[in-house]
């Protein structure tokens, strides 16, 4: 999949759109979910362009992957979830509901978060 400079993500790494920031460094941008589904849920997406986890660790440089992933346990500690725990998810293509075509990391945590899929 092309990726689209457009996409909502994009425009908030040009400072286009505004967001609710927690965490940034070189690489990587994290923010809180604009339509939250828990009481923590922040969105961490690579600076950049990358559409999907497959594309990313196929073309990234080892900085960028590590950037990401180092970001991602980053946030969970500073907003306080590592003790009661959270979930990490990332969305791609049709059948996972991909809504915004930037690979973005989601963390949920705050509460008990269920079982991990709905099913059917
Ligand atoms: P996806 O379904 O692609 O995995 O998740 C996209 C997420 O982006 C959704 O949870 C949605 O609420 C969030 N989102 C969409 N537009 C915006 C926005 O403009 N700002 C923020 N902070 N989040 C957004």
């Amino acid at each position: 999949m092309a990726y689209d400079r457009d996409n909502i993500f994009a425009r908030i790494l040009r400072d286009e759109i505004p967001c609710d920031k927690v965490f940034e460094d070189d690489h990587v941008l994290a923010f809180h979910d604009i339509n939250p589904q828990a009481p923590t849920h922040v969105l961490v997406i690579p600076k950049g362009e990358y559409v999907s986890m497959d594309d990313f660790t196929a073309n990234a440089s080892d900085v960028e992957v590590a950037a990401l992933f180092r970001a991602v346990g980053a946030v969970a500690r500073e907003l306080g979830l590592a003790g009661s725990g959270y979930r990490i998810l990332a969305n791609h293509g049709p059948d996972s509901h991909q809504e915004v075509p930037h690979l973005h990391v989601h963390i949920f945590g705050g509460r008990p978060l269920g079982p991990m899929l709905i099913r059917g």
